[in-house]
């Protein structure tokens, strides 16, 4: 038998189309397609069966709701509820079905009866068009009983009507509904169905997300037949248990709470709570669990900003794990936007997601140390446009182009910040920074130019030594040089523009340049020279306060009037310099510039900067390999000197191997952090920026180790 939907998806001749002189017929499509297609658009795949389902038990108020699910939906989905049951015999004229027959015609719903009900509505469900569509690509059969009766009843359904009059059964308190041979009526999309991979992993995924959310419902889910369920939760108070009984305690340890809210009916009302995953969360997925206003729903923009934000401040390229939930005015949410309610709009308001992200990304840029409330600025508000068709949430993270009258001044800001930026303090269009930079340009060598732009990073080769390829050649590259001199350069070109890199605890210079003083000294027994340190070191900083002015308007270095250093300039973004080496640099700023002659001040201070911020290996030795000696003899034998600088802390962190772990956890991360730095900031910035001296031509920066040609010689001859 040939079903309409085969009909329907017959193809279109791609030629020889009759001519057509008469226009063809408009007809009214029969009720059974009219209602067919629309299931189609309900009911998309199995598990959005069983999210209309759940959201179904959730609405009668359940405290359990249980899933079993038989060839990924396909066979059978079963959802049993404690929830109020629905109406059966009429209470005042007995054996008078009351709900049962008309349960499943479309547009019929307990939760709605008029159009503006929509604008407060709480319940999940208002359509009236789920069960509808259910019994139009599928068997559905529902048993139920309400309070206080004795007994329940079960009736199956059709196309939208009662197959027989309801039955008497035994039942227990709640709903139970059974669909069997989901789209059995639709061969193309169950034959798609049958070749991807099942949902049954998507109906887990679905049961998860609800559990942590609705916490004070127990939830389960396995596939038939079998003993264990999949999903496990019971009722609790805490969501941080439901997480854990859910996604694992590997997740639940390594979270942390967020909460955000605005109460200015000027600017966004909106609450959100939840909980996002610290450093040491590992995952190759990114989980996001979202509600708004108790709805379930996915934005794939908010998604990508927060894994954006991830990627750019962990090390380890590890996705995160989120749970949020925001609550919004009711009015300000249009549930009925999309066919599945998998997304909603606020169509009125500025938009709390905005804020989230931005709230999200200082969280994370500021050690991730929690969420700050943070208001978003009016000319920084995206809207979603009344021609927008879908008006998802994901309009509210797209800067959309303003209307005309915001543009205008947001126009005029842009283009005051543009001049502004061009036409900087006059002092910073110096001839001499002019001249530096074309310094650059005429000394560029151009085949490390051309090897520079186009190679591959293949990896760390030793801790300064980088293995690039570049068309068929291998080379080993110097990181430290490289990365000295494109940070070199980029002081020159972002010249008086810097952004800030704010020190958390400002840095006296005095002690960093004693400190950088002794440390340079090999002979530590010395007491003597101390007091003449401690005198240059004196000297050194009265000399660099009276350099704070230039200093900051040049170079973003701020030192306050007491001599402590809080500001460092951000010369490669997504970049900071290893503190450790700071001394050093202060020591280099006061004792190696030439203040007197403008250009080679201004190069000698951009040469230190580079230095300073240059990828050098960590101070720490490389636990891995060879430097794992270091932190042994630190507690077992040892100089006299290493000994002492052992604190009584750290000893107590060695264990019996002799080994400081905490030391070496630190070393790892350095290490480690350092690696990210040399992939993803370092090669991709010199590919952009660099314009190679010829001088590292000649001084061994790039080692030609290979070429692929003289390989397969020699692995012909093999
Ligand atoms: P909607 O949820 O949009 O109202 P549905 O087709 O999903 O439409 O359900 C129709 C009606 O059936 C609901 O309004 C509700 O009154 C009733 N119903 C469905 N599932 C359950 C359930 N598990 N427990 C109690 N009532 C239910
Ligand atoms: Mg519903």
């Amino acid at each position: 038998m040939e079903s309409e939907e085969d009909q329907m998806e017959e193809p279109i001749p791609a030629i020889a189309l009759p001519v057509v002189t008469e226009p063809p017929k408009i007809h009214r499509l029969h009720e059974s397609v009219v209602n067919r297609i629309a299931a189609g658009e309900v009911i998309q795949r199995p598990h959005s069966a069983v999210k209309e389902l759940v959201e179904n038990s959730l609405d009668a108020a359940s405290t359990s709701i249980n899933v079993v699910v038989k060839d990924g939906g396909l066979k059978l989905i079963q959802v049993s509820d404690d929830g109020h049951g629905i109406r059966d015999i009429g209470t005042l004229r007995k054996m008078q079905y009351e709900d049962l027959p008309i349960l499943c015609e479309r547009h019929t719903t307990s939760k709605l009866s008029r159009f503006e009900d929509l604008q407060s509505i709480k319940s999940m469900g208002f359509r009236g068009e789920a069960l509808a569509s259910m019994t139009y690509v599928g068997h559905v059969a529902v048993t139920t009983i309400t309070k206080g009766q004795l007994h329940g009843y079960r009736v199956s359904y059709r196309d939208g009507v009662m197959e027989h009059e309801p039955k008497p059964c035994a039942a227990v308190k709640g709903t139970q509904i059974m669909i069997e041979n989901l789209f059995y009526n639709m061969t193309a999309r169950r034959k798609t169905l049958q070749n991807s991979a099942d949902d049954y992993p998507k109906i887990v995924d679905l049961l998860s997300r609800f559990a942590i959310h609705h916490i004070n419902v127990s939830f389960s889910c396995r596939k038939h037949g079998a003993a264990r369920a999949d999903v496990h939760s019971v009722a609790t108070a805490s969501r941080l248990d439901a997480i854990r009984a859910v996604y694992g305690v590997s997740v639940a340890r390594n979270l942390m709470k967020i909460e955000v809210s605005d109460d200015d009916p000027s600017s966004s009302v909106f609450e959100m709570d939840g909980f996002i995953s610290n450093s040491n969360y590992t995952s190759r997925k990114t989980t996001m669990v979202l509600f708004i206003n108790d709805r379930l729903v996915e934005c794939s923009a908010l998604k990508r900003a927060i894994e954006i934000v991830y990627a750019a401040t962990l090390p380890k390229a590890s996705k995160p794990f989120i749970y949020m939930s925001v609550i919004l005015p009711p009015m300000h949410v249009d549930v009925n936007v999309h066919p599945t309610k998998r997304e909603v709009v606020d169509p009125t308001s500025s938009s709390p997601v905005a804020t989230t992200k931005d709230s999200s990304m200082n969280a994370s840029a500021s050690g991730m140390k929690g969420i700050k409330s943070q208001k978003v600025p009016v000319n920084k508000m995206v809207r979603t446009d009344s021609q927008d068709p879908a008006g998802r949430l994901h309009a509210y993270l797209q800067v959309k182009p303003p209307s005309n009258y915001e543009q205008s001044s947001s126009l005029t800001s842009v283009r005051s910040s543009i001049r502004q930026r061009r036409n900087p303090k006059e002092s910073s269009d110096l001839t001499s920074i002019e001249e530096l930079i074309d310094d650059i340009e005429k000394n560029c060598h151009s085949v490390l130019l051309d090897i520079v732009r186009h190679c591959t990073y293949i990896g760390m080769a030793d801790d300064v030594f980088a293995l690039l390829q570049h068309n068929t050649q291998l080379y080993l590259a110097n990181v430290v040089n490289l990365s000295k001199e494109l940070m070199y350069q980029q002081v020159l070109r972002r010249f008086a523009h810097f952004n800030a890199i704010q020190l958390s605890d400002p840095a006296p210079l005095l002690e960093l340049i004693t400190m950088a003083l002794k440390e340079e000294d090999l002979d530590p027994e010395c007491n003597e020279k101390d007091e003449l340190k401690e005198k240059i070191a004196e000297m050194n900083t009265e000399l660099l306060k009276t350099k704070t002015e230039m200093l900051e308007e040049y170079f973003c270095i701020y030192v306050d009037s007491d001599g402590n250093l809080s500001r460092l300039p951000v010369i490669l973004d997504q970049y900071t310099p290893d503190m450790d080496r700071l001394p050093e640099f202060l020591l280099c700023l006061g004792n190696d510039v030439d203040w007197e002659d403008e250009k080679s001040c201004l190069q000698s201070i951009a040469a230190a900067l580079g230095n300073f911020y240059a990828m050098h290996p960590p101070l720490l030795p490389n636990p891995s390999g060879d430097g794992l000696e270091f932190y042994k003899r630190r507690k077992s034998s040892g100089s006299p000197h290493a000994e002492e600088n052992i604190s009584k802390d750290a000893e107590d962190h060695v264990t019996n191997d002799g080994i400081e772990h905490e030391l070496v956890a630190e070393a790892e991360n350095s290490w480690a952090q350092r690696e990210w730095s040399i992939q993803h900031v370092l090669f991709p910035s010199m590919r952009l920026f660099l314009k190679p001296p010829t001088s590292l031509a000649a001084n061994g920066t790039f080692v030609q180790v290979a070429s692929l040609e003289k390989l397969y010689k020699i692995f012909e001859r093999c």
